[in-house]
């Protein structure tokens, strides 16, 4: 994994966007803005259930290495020698769960025109399948549900 620039957070999670396709209902469905309200991500119970384990494991992993003074090997070992060593420990935490989020989670969009879903058939695979609802319309299915950060 390459990663080279501050916007560490984005690139990893940028791996999971679908950038733009074409809906069957004729209009573009883009995501030029990250979060963007018409897209998000699923993940479904029994990955879910590994991805906690592991996050849980991997950032005790990651603390242990910090207070061994193994922290530089830590990262260059799950993210990669480009990994920004500068990157601050709070910091790297999300970046843990983004690394295993990515291969159990699907790309989901929401057609802001007709209020067809579009899920991506496999993690990392830019093919998606369409669902229809019975009540056509855009729904805000993935717009923002709870509060923002700055609100918590
Ligand atoms: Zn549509």
């Amino acid at each position: 994994m390459g990663i080279k620039e501050d916007a560490d957070l984005f690139r990893i999670r940028s791996q999971w966007k679908m950038d733009k396709m074409l809906c069957q209902c004729g209009k573009a469905i883009s995501d030029v803005v990250y979060p963007c309200p018409t897209e998000g991500t699923i993940i479904g119970q029994e990955d879910y259930e590994v991805l906690c384990r592991t996050f849980v494991e991997q950032t005790n992993s990651f603390f242990d290495a910090v207070q061994q003074s193994q922290r530089a090997e830590w990262l260059d070992e799950h993210f990669g020698n480009e990994y920004p060593q500068k990157t601050k420990n709070g910091d790297v935490v999300p970046d843990i769960f983004n690394l295993h989020m990515a291969p159990r989670s699907l790309c989901i969009a929401d057609c802001k025109n007709c209020g067809r879903l579009w899920i991506q058939t496999s993690p990392g695979k830019n093919e998606y399948r369409s669902f229809l609802p019975d009540n056509t319309g855009y729904s805000r299915v993935l717009a923002l549900k709870g509060n923002t950060a700055a609100d918590e």
